[in-house]
Parts: structure tokens; sequence; C-alpha cells
């Protein structure tokens, strides 16, 4: 065969590779043995009680992103707004629960330092570095420096979702930390992950499998829920849209109830003005559906404080 057919058949190879897209990651996921599924009534419940968790935010880096991948701009109320892509500045993460007999585990990873600058080494394709302007992040507070002030270290980390801006701290814990999954999220195929998934990969390896929350279907009208601990400190909640496994978690803590909605919702405004995430999302109905679920737990729990996937609400 000439070396012009062997290019052609190789371009054919990778434009099929990309069409039909890739999983997320090539790690195994594992069933969660942390954890039993409960119900909403047993969260509600758990909310009269006085909380155990000692909770810290962190933030570990800020970014900037476009606008349409965060709020659905096509939304009436955006239109409304006169909202327009735009550059919009974003916050990366972390937050480490300590329960008082369970240890310190963490939600989402933060930016370890290999994101600092002058860091010689990366987990991050030129690919993923370009198309995703990785460049800018900026880190405030790295995974390491942070975990580093928790005694007993970190048992855990429970991920919101399988992003790249969400696993970025990963690889600053010690090797074979448990690392806590949203189901659908490890095995989703689309064409971004032929781009991003030998970067996912790198930045997931610290986790060597990964435990997917088992999650059980019920009752249509109320979310799948899993009691972490089986004493109602700490809640996942199934909130899929943005990502098949995309998990808010409800921490009971010492300065009462806290909401992490992950990327079920990504911006102040999106959360003020109940609109869905936009262009980043898998499945636009079902953000709608979960972004709802989790404003209406707020306005029955106004005690509750919420933490938005990159956004701050002030006060
Ligand atoms: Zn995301």
């Amino acid at each position: 065969m000439d070396i012009t057919l062997l290019k052609r058949a190789a371009s054919v190879l990778i434009m099929i590779t990309v069409l039909s897209g890739c999983e997320t990651t090539n790690l195994e996921a594992v069933p969660a043995q942390l954890g039993k599924a409960s119900s909403m009534e047993q969260l509600r419940a758990s909310l009269t009680r006085p909380g155990t968790i000692e909770f810290t935010k962190h933030l570990s880096a800020n970014w900037e992103i476009n606008l349409s991948g965060l709020l659905n701009l096509e939304h009436p109320k955006a239109i409304k707004a006169g909202l327009e892509d735009r550059s919009e500045p974003i916050e990366i993460y972390l937050y480490s629960l300590s329960h008082p007999t369970r240890g310190n585990y963490l939600v989402d990873s933060g930016v370890s330092e290999k994101l600092l600058p002058g860091s010689t080494e990366s987990d991050l394709s030129y690919l993923v570095k370009m198309g995703m302007g990785t460049d800018a992040i900026k880190v405030n507070s790295t995974t390491k420096s942070i975990a580093s002030k928790l005694e007993e270290g970190v048992k855990g980390v429970f991920l919101t979702h399988i992003h790249i801006d969400h696993i970025l701290g990963v690889s600053d814990l010690p090797k074979d930390t448990p690392v806590y999954i949203g189901p659908g999220d490890a095995g989703l195929t689309n064409v971004t992950n032929a781009m991003v998934q030998d970067s996912t990969d790198r930045l997931l390896s610290n986790a060597g499998i990964l435990r997917e929350w088992q999650f059980k279907s019920g009752d249509e009208e109320e979310a799948s829920v899993i009691d972490i601990f089986g004493d109602g400190s700490v809640w996942a909640i199934h909130a899929p849209g943005h990502t098949p496994g995309t998990t808010a978690y409800l921490i009971n803590s010492t300065d009462g109830p806290q909401l992490l909605t992950g990327d079920a919702s990504h911006t102040r405004w999106g959360w003020e003005h109940q609109v869905e995430p936009g262009t980043f999302s898998e499945n636009p109905q079902q953000s709608v559906i979960s972004l709802n679920m989790l404003e209406q737990l707020v306005k029955e729990f106004p005690q509750i404080k919420v933490h938005l996937g990159h956004q701050s609400l002030g006060g």
C-alpha cells in the first residue's frame, strides 16, 4: 500500500473515532460500598436536627469561560434580560467535610500543584489546553495545601460530576484515595470525550477505580438520594442533566444545612432566575427538572445555604 493510501486510511480511522465518540474515562467504575439509598422524606427529617459536620468552602482557583456554556441564553428570561454570550468569570471550589467519627472528605477536588505557574508537569493534553483555555486558570489555593491542614488526611472525594474543572485536584491526593461519582458519568459516550478522555484518565489516575453511587430510582416526583454515612449527616442527591451522574450534596453542618448544587446550577444569575445551564450540559430537559427540584427544596427550607457550581451567592 502506498503512503498516501495509508495516511488516508489513518485519517478515516481518526474521523470514525471522533464521530462515534468516546467514553468519559477508561478507569473502571464499580458500585460504591459507602452510603445507602434513602428517601427525600428522611432527608427532610434530617434538616430538623442539629448538624454535626464541620464544613469549609475553599476557593481553589479563578477562571473564565463562555456564558453560553454556563447558562441557557435562549431561555425567555435570559433573552428578556438582554444577556449575550461573553467571557464570564467563574470560580473553582473545593469543600471539606469533617465527620465526628468517620474522618475528612472532600466534595469536588479543587486544583492541584500542577496548575501552578511554572509547573513542568501537566495532566492536560495540548488539545484540552487550547480547546478549553485552561492556561487562564489562576490558582488561589491548591488541593495539596488545603488537604495538608486536615488532620488525619482525606478519606475520600465525593465528585459532583466528571468534568475536567471538577477533577483537577485529584492528583494532589494520595494514590488510591477513594473517589465517588454519580451513575453513568464514567461510561458516558460523546464526541467531546474523544478530545478530553486521555486528560480525564490522567487526572483521575490516583483514584485507581471509581465508585458509583447506587441511587434507587423510585417515585418520579421525588429525587433519588443516598444517606452517605447512614446517620443523616451528609446526603448525595441525584440531579442529572448537566451530566447523567450529576450529584448535589446536602451537608448538615454545625453551621446549618449547606447545599452544594454542583453544575446543576453554575451561576448566580441562573440560580436567582431559575434558568438552567447552557451548552455544556448533556440533557437540557433533565437540567430543568433537577434545577427545579433543588430550588423547591431550598424554598421549603430557607435556612439552607446554597453553594453553586462556579459562582457564590452574596450575603
Ligand atoms: Zn461541568
